[in-house]
């Protein structure tokens, strides 16, 4: 079973590396992120609250 990331379009099948993914529902859609997109998407929205937050 592979899975397609939502934002960069990168699959992956290796098990072990689609643990480094994560998911987010967005709109009643289920959205897949590889790990680095993961990453960005942590990035993004931490830097949203921090600019909420001040
Ligand atoms: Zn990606």
């Amino acid at each position: 079973m592979s899975h397609t990331c939502d934002h960069c379009g990168r699959t992956e099948s290796d098990a072990a590396a689609l643990l480094t993914w994560t998911t987010s529902v967005e709109r009643d859609r289920q959205l897949r992120y590889c790990a680095a997109c993961s990453r960005e998407h942590l990035r993004a929205l931490e830097g949203k609250l921090d600019h909420e937050w001040w």
